[in-house]
């Protein structure tokens, strides 16, 4: 998923700032740590021609064999490496091609799960297919949204391997398949995200990174993506009756009151919801987005069907908005009656202290580069993501990944300058990390 518009990359100024950064000014680096930085900016082409690579096949998220073909040219990268590299397919009624899980067995230091994904919004039938180098741009699909975040994990391992750093520590890769179009139900298409996370103490998401003309900037935190379905009903009858004890309100006022008060009592800080879809009237459908209604202007009608969605920064926060929800649902109209049910879609993933502390650790890495102090990004600046379903089980840090623009639009692209720079902050944190 790509980080929203709010906060745009100011590319002018930013480049310029990375340009003015030599790679001397890193002296908050160890020996070693020089040692990773040097490999980094010594293979940054060759990162780059893997880069490519990948983005020449064609990984929608629907094309499974695609999604399996990229899948494959990390696995001997992987395993080169020491981890352990298996892919896990999904069951064939989610119509999604499966994971790819790396892992890496050691001795000491925090146990790191990094996750990217494989899978891009470019379908096979997309006019959008293909990677070229324009200058300081790689431009192609999923170069930003996020076979560069993919690219940033593989170097920072690599980076490692080559100063012996890797030796002994504890890492797990897991590369989605279906970021961009999870397979449902979520409990099947992520479990096994889940199960790494109760084997990880850290969670690195490489998503795209988010900056602008005054600093870059970091996530600690995402609000959950809930889905909700109201159903109304009423007592059908002439409309001459309506509002008398045998007939009562209908199930279309029944909705509106419900949005009604939705609308004015369920606001507070980090909290949205919207109604996106209604049907109402003698008979109606609402499935997959698509609704049917029909009714008579002389008829009370009988039912009504509204969708929406749900978005909190607290797990307690989402628990409680659900309850007022479902207590404004329960004041019924006379003569009608409604219910709603939530589809549990992205956990949040609430700004922890674990997280701030893992912040802290990541914007020293980044002065240490002689840069400048990172901020956090305000958490309704960006949406649901794969890290908000290990969030609940592991500090966790998203948006790592490379900068670039035009994510999920054609034309999508990464900066090169700033490429060598994002894999050396990584593999500098996942150097700390693991000691
Ligand atoms: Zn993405």
């Amino acid at each position: 998923m790509p980080p929203t518009r709010l906060v745009r990359p100011l590319l002018a100024l930013s480049l310029l700032a990375a340009a003015q950064v030599p790679p001397s000014r890193a002296q908050g680096l160890s020996p070693v740590e020089r040692r990773i930085a040097a490999w980094v900016d010594a293979h940054t082409e060759e990162a780059i021609a893997f880069l490519g690579r990948t983005v020449e096949v064609n990984s929608g998220t629907l094309n499974v064999a695609g999604v399996r073909e990229v899948g494959r040219l990390y696995e001997p990268e992987l395993a080169a490496l020491g981890f352990a590299v298996r892919w896990i397919p999904m069951p064939d009624s989610l119509h999604r091609a499966g994971h790819l899980v790396a892992e890496r067995a050691g001795t000491h230091g925090k146990r790191v799960l990094f996750i990217g994904h494989l899978d891009t919004v470019y379908e096979a039938d997309s006019p959008f297919q293909h990677f070229t180098r324009q200058g300081d741009r790689a431009v192609g699909p999923g170069t930003n949204d996020m076979k560069g975040g993919n690219l940033v994990i593989l170097y920072a391992l690599k980076a490692l391997a080559a100063a012996g750093a890797l030796e002994g520590t504890r890492i797990i890769v897991f590369f989605t398949g279906d970021e961009e179009a999870a397979g449902r139900p979520l409990s099947v298409s992520r479990r096994d995200l889940v199960d790494a996370a109760h084997r990880s103490d850290v969670s690195l998401e490489f998503e795209a990174a988010v900056r602008d003309s005054a600093a870059e900037y970091a996530t600690i935190a995402r609000r959950s993506s809930t889905g909700w379905r109201l159903e109304t009903t009423g007592t059908t009858a002439h409309t001459s009756g309506i509002f008398s004890p045998e007939v009562g309100s209908g199930a279309i006022f029944e909705a509106a009151r419900i949005l009604h008060r939705f609308h004015d009592e369920l606001r507070e800080p980090y909290v949205t919801y919207s109604a996106g879809v209604i049907v109402g009237g003698s008979q109606a459908q609402l499935e997959n987005d698509r609704g049917t209604a029909e009714g008579k202007t002389n008829v009370v009608p009988r039912t009504a069907l509204v969708e929406g969605d749900l978005r909190t920064l607290y797990a307690d926060q989402e628990q409680r908005i659900r309850d007022r929800m479902r207590a404004i649902v329960a004041d019924h109209l006379p003569g009608t009656s409604a219910t709603i049910t939530f589809e549990d879609g992205y956990p949040n993933m609430a700004p922890t202290e674990g997280n701030r502390r893992l912040f802290g650790q990541l914007d020293q890495v980044t002065l240490d580069l002689g840069r400048p102090a990172m901020r956090i990004l305000p958490p309704e600046q960006r949406g649901a993501s794969d890290a908000s379903f290990v969030a609940p089980y592991t500090d966790a840090l998203s948006g790592l990944g490379v900068y670039g623009d035009l994510s999920h639009a054609p034309g999508e692209w990464v900066d090169l300058v700033t490429l060598p720079l994002q894999i050396k902050r990584a593999a500098i944190l996942l150097y700390r990390l693991t000691r």
